[in-house]
């Protein structure tokens, strides 16, 4: 057989998949209709928050450890940027249950993974969280739980390092290949693509957002969710230091989870754009319908604008200027990051469109 494994898809999991495999000597193929990494999928938007208090679950404590040596070894081997430990803040009211990515308390949830792992963090009363953090503005009497060694992940960086070294250490790796369909023979398994159709061990599935076109049965759990991230320029130049400076954070003003936000410091400069994103859950329309587009915008700026201005250093903006209007909007391009001049408008924002997946399960 010309290959042990076939990897569909090389975004964050299959660039990964690609790489541990070809270091540990299989003969992989990877295969992927772009070329990642790329905007199409869930892994660009430049920073992802990773935390080692993981208030998803304990479970994955031990995943985000070895992920974080991961980032480092990578580094080391190529020199890339990848992994950035500027401090990690849950910021939540003590009432709130604000139940994100599971159930019960996220900022609970953090502490005790905190707790039950030895992982370096402070937990913060509301006095003690304006004193350290004054770019945050609070909404009410937040909490907060930090975490020195959390920080962000260049996702596109971390692809590319990965793919490079699977293809040094002998992996084949195909862009502009799509794995059409394939066919188990419980001793290997048969891999149709757009170009060829080739004999492995084993096929490996990281299409992400797309993995129930090749999994049907998986459709029923899975649903796919736009995303979309904001870059905001800064109004008063001064809140820059703070704003580069600041840890990562996921930010619940209330016990709504709609009203969740998380945000990362200013990595690229004061021009960069302070990027603040909120997650978009079921029932939310995927298609890129214009009428759907713009009450999307309008749901995440409304939402976003009193804490990016608290990010702006508290400056109030003046009133036409806050409110450009539907026009502005629809007037954005939508599909990477974007700088938008001119700089009165509030809605200085960048909007980036990903795809996402949840599991309903
Ligand atoms: C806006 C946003 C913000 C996020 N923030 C965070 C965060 O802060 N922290 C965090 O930990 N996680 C975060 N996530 C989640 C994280 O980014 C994703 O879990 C991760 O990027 C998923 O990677 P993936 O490889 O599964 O999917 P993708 O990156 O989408 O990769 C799938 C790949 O499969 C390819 N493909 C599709 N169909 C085929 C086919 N038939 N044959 C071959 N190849 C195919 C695609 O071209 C693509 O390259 C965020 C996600 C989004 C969208």
């Amino acid at each position: 057989m010309p290959y042990d494994v076939v990897v569909a898809g090389l975004g964050a999991m299959g660039s990964a998949a690609a790489y541990q495999l070809a270091t540990a000597g299989v003969s992989v193929l990877g295969l992927d209709p772009y070329q990642p990494p790329h905007t199409r999928g869930s892994t660009h938007g430049d920073t992802r928050i990773t935390r080692v208090a993981v208030g998803e679950g304990p479970e994955y404590v031990p995943l985000v450890r070895r992920s974080h040596e991961i980032w480092r070894e990578l580094e080391d081997r190529t020199g890339a940027e990848i992994l950035s430990q500027c401090g990690g803040l849950v910021m939540a009211p003590p009432q709130a249950s604000f139940a994100m990515h599971g159930s019960g308390s996220f900022l609970e949830r953090t502490v005790a993974a905190a707790e039950a792992f030895d992982i370096e963090h402070e937990r913060l009363g509301t006095a003690e969280l304006a004193a350290r953090f004054p770019q945050f503005a609070l909404a009410g009497d937040e909490q907060g739980c930090y975490e020195p060694g959390a920080g962000f992940v260049r996702p596109e960086s971390a692809v590319e390092a990965q793919l490079r070294l699977a293809r040094e250490r002998g992996a084949t790796l195909a862009f502009g290949e799509r794995v059409v369909g394939y066919d188990d023979h419980g001793t290997h398994v048969t891999v149709r693509t757009t170009n060829q159709t080739v004999e492995a061990s084993a096929l490996v599935v990281t299409t992400g957002p797309w993995v129930s076109e090749l999994v049907p049965e998986l459709a029923s759990v899975v649903r796919i969710l736009r995303q979309v991230l904001f870059w905001f320029d800064l109004r008063d130049p001064s809140s820059y230091p703070g704003l580069r400076d600041s840890p990562v954070y996921i930010w619940s003003p209330g016990s709504d989870l709609s009203e969740v936000i998380y945000g990362f410091p200013m990595v690229d400069g004061p021009d960069g754009g302070a990027k603040v994103a909120r997650e978009q859950y079921p029932g939310q329309p995927l298609r890129h319908r214009p009428a759907a587009v713009h009450a999307e915008r309008h749901r995440g700026l409304s939402l976003l604008r009193p804490r990016v201005q608290a990010l702006r250093g508290h400056r109030r903006v003046p009133g036409p200027a806050r409110d450009p209007g539907p026009q502005r909007h629809r007037s954005l391009p939508v599909r990477a990051r974007r700088r938008l001049r001119p700089l009165e408008s509030v809605v200085t924002a960048h909007e980036a469109m990903d795809r996402s997946l949840t599991l309903n399960a």
